[in-house]
């Protein structure tokens, strides 16, 4: 199966990523009675109602964020941490991946996960993303694996300048966009059409 997906993801991404993906134990991040599904290319029920991102949209959005060796990464909706835990190889031990999450099971499950696939450069937050994750600011690079109602202005000016965040915006219809942050403010990429939970917090939907 993971070879399945693995096949799947080479020749559309990069193989950087794709490796990142190989050494990073899925299983190990969905609940143990769908374990025999972890390599199916779906999202999967992780519990509280949210869900573990398919493989394919985990690689897009690891490739569209290019992220190299050394840099401090912001993580908004750990979920499993699975996510996490592929950019965590992607940065190397050199860098970091704060990850930051609003359900407190999903803080426990996240943190038991990463320590169980001996992942050491990410740390689990409890709180609201949709504000970023000021105290470790400015990051190289923002991962957000949940759709907001426009892309919140504090993660807008917690990236570095050179930085990049990926984001989906979106109600019904949702866009993965990559915002670039230049020394003249922010240029923006369309990434296509994509099915994320929503942001719940200040800078995204309401409960
Ligand atoms: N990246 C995850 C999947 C994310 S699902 C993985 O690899 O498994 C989206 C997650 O975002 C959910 O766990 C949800 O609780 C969380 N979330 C929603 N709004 C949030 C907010 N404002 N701050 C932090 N986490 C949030």
């Amino acid at each position: 199966m993971k070879d399945e997906m693995l096949k799947m993801l080479r020749g559309n991404i990069s193989d950087r990523v794709v490796e990142a993906m190989e050494r990073t134990p899925r299983e190990l991040f969905v609940p143990e009675s769908i374990r025999y599904m972890a390599y199916e290319d779906h999202p999967l029920p992780i519990g509280e109602g949210q869900t573990i991102s398919a493989p394919h949209m985990v690689a897009i959005m690891c490739d569209v964020l290019d992220l190299r060796d050394g840099m401090k990464v912001l993580d908004v909706g750990t979920g499993s941490g699975y996510h996490a835990a592929v950019m965590a190889d992607l940065v190397g031990p050199e860098g970091h991946v704060y990850s930051i999450e609003r359900i407190p099971e999903l803080v426990v499950y996240a943190r038991r996960n990463l320590r169980e696939a001996g992942i050491e450069n990410v740390t689990v937050v409890e709180g609201d993303g949709s504000c970023g994750l000021p105290d470790h600011a400015p990051y190289d690079r923002i991962n957000v694996a949940a759709t907001a109602p426009k892309v919140p202005e504090p993660l807008k000016e917690q990236l570095k300048v050179g930085g990049k965040l990926v984001i989906p915006v979106g109600t019904c219809y949702q866009e993965l966009v990559l915002v670039i942050r230049t020394d003249r403010g922010f240029d923006l990429e369309h990434h296509g059409g994509v099915v994320f939970v929503p942001l719940i917090g200040d800078h995204g939907f309401e409960i």
